[in-house]
């Protein structure tokens, strides 16, 4: 039987709201998912009747928060099957509860010879920490190869996986292609080899039931705000004996036991990671987030996101227009979709949805890498969760329906009409062949990419600019009213254009889309400064 989401939803007051006069439509559920009223006011209780420090006074209010402090961490080792609390530690974020693995263990274990694995699916959290560790340590880092089909190349694992392998980091759940990896057969591989497998659970905690037992997982790491929790808090899943041999990775407070002007011993597990006062009512709240997901039933959480993937993508398949990455819907996958509509720029689609009240994640999601394997440079991702319905569904391919109408509409709507002038009208999309020099833009936080090319005469006059871009419609349009606007004058004029394209439009441009009116000016007086410097 599926989930009673009429009952579900009225735990999530939020989802009463109108965004843009329509009733809200949440599928960003992959970035932080709401919070129910039964965790909150467990939050709300905290604070009302017992907020004290933990471990530290003798008085009631003290006594009472460890207490419930305490019992958080049994309640969420329960939740993923771990032995007991000390193999519990509460982190921050899943960022965090990575990144004690790595300098806990990995910077005090590894040396030039040894080896990390990882895959060419990690999210930056896991990617870009085991980049550094590989660079402090000298150890080599190597990456199992995505399949076309948005799965991992299991032969390539295998070769990769050796004796020099010291850990193996893996997503349980891609964040972009819903893949659900096989970490019980990497487990088994890594261990065959002498190494310890790190699990990112961030995307794999929150929506399916996970047994750290049947994983034979060394670690796991996971989120608050991704499994109907606060944020501000995290976890760190590590086997007993693996967590009493890694050393602290933050130093005071809680996390200590016996102090001399020589030397320190650190606290007993789980508190000897927790350095500092702790993020006690954020663990208290999401312990009552696992009993929330525990009510309900982990096993129904997953096979009610399976549905609604399985739904859209049914109807993603019907459609010419839409291109959505991972696994085709006839494998098991989770319940987040990463796609594209043909001609309509990730961000220009997730504004006209949040027209619709719809929101949606778009741009890189942290992991450019897989994108330049994709070669796109972003996606639009709908994820769901327990509360989310087929109809809010049909909502959202209703909205997609006329996406490149809209984005007109959007255009001639929201902007100026010279942004729609000159994103119809663009003055040398493709960019020039003899330019003088070019500068290339890429915008970490969205995924934006271009180029600007511009061509100056013997004199310093500009003959001709053009630019290349996989950037949205307004930063576009921005690049080619500036080519337009920019031709004849000198290049010196380049190098101070603060502000030009705010004047061009008399300064009418919506807030959120500041960054793609500001940023085309940055790279080309950057540009124009480097070039100038070089001649
Ligand atoms: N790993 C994966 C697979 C994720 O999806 C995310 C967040 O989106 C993270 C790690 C990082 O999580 P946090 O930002 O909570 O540390």
């Amino acid at each position: 039987m599926g989930l009673d989401t009429d009952t579900i939803r009225r735990d999530f007051p939020v989802l009463d709201r109108t965004v843009n006069d329509t009733p809200l439509v949440y599928l960003d559920n992959a970035a932080t998912t709401h919070t129910p009223t039964q965790v909150y006011d467990t939050y709300d209780d905290y604070y009302s009747q017992y907020n004290a420090n933990v471990h530290r006074g003798i008085h009631t209010l003290s006594h009472e928060a460890s207490q419930a402090y305490e019992a958080a961490h049994d309640r969420l080792a329960a939740f993923i099957g771990a032995d007991s609390r000390e193999e519990m530690v509460f982190t921050k974020n899943t960022t965090e509860a990575m990144n004690l693995v790595a300098y806990g263990w990995g910077v005090n274990r590894l040396d030039a010879g040894d080896a990390i694995v990882t895959t060419e699916m990690e999210h930056h959290a896991s990617l870009v920490t085991w980049q550094q560790i590989a660079e402090k340590t000298g150890a080599d880092l190597r990456y199992i190869r995505v399949t076309a089909d948005g799965t991992l190349d299991m032969d390539h694992a295998r070769e990769l996986i050796d004796d020099d392998v010291e850990l193996v980091s893996v997503a349980h759940v891609s964040n972009v292609l819903g893949t659900i990896n096989p970490v019980r057969e990497l487990a088994d591989l890594t261990h065959d080899h002498g190494g310890v497998i790190l699990v990112d659970g961030a995307q794999s905690v929150p929506t399916r039931p996970v047994d750290v037992q049947s994983l034979d997982a060394d670690f796991l790491a996971f989120s608050g705000h991704k499994m109907a929790g606060p944020t501000g808090i995290g976890c760190l899943y590590g086997k007993r004996g693996l967590l009493e041999e890694m050393e602290p990775f933050l130093f005071g407070g809680e996390m200590i036991s016996h102090v001399t002007f020589d030397d320190s011993s650190w606290n007993d597990l789980p508190w000897k990671f927790e350095a500092g006062t702790p993020p006690i009512a954020e663990g208290i709240a999401l312990a009552a987030a696992a009993d929330y997901l525990n009510d309900i039933g982990m096993d129904a959480v997953r096979d009610h996101e399976a549905a609604l993937a399985r739904y859209f993508i049914d109807k993603l398949d019907a459609r010419d227009d839409v291109e959505y990455y991972g696994p085709p819907g006839d494998v098991e996958r989770s319940g987040l979709v990463s796609f594209n509509v043909d001609g309509v720029h990730g961000h220009d689609l997730s504004e006209l949805l949040d027209n619709h009240g719809i929101a949606v994640r778009a741009g890189d999601h942290c992991t450019q890498p897989l994108h330049d394997i994709l070669d796109i440079p972003g996606s639009v991702r709908a994820s769901f969760y327990v509360y989310n319905t087929r109809d809010e569904i049909d909502r959202l391919l209703t909205a997609l329906d006329d996406a490149q109408q809209q984005r007109d509409t959007l255009l001639s709507n929201h902007y100026h009409d010279l942004i729609a002038d000159y994103y119809h009208n663009p003055t040398n999309p493709d960019g020039l062949t003899n330019a003088t020099f070019r500068k290339h833009s890429a915008e970490t936080s969205c995924g934006d990419e271009g180029e600007f090319h511009v061509r100056v005469d013997d004199t310093g006059r500009i003959e001709a600019m053009g630019f290349q871009s996989d950037s949205c419609a307004v930063s576009q349009a921005v690049a080619s009213l500036l080519a337009d606007h920019l031709t004849g004058a000198n290049i010196d004029t380049l190098t101070d254009l603060d502000g030009t394209v705010e004047g061009l439009l008399d300064g009418d441009f919506p807030d959120m889309r500041r960054d793609c009116v500001v940023g085309p000016e940055e790279v080309l007086q950057a540009g124009a400064r480097e070039h100038l410097i070089d001649t």
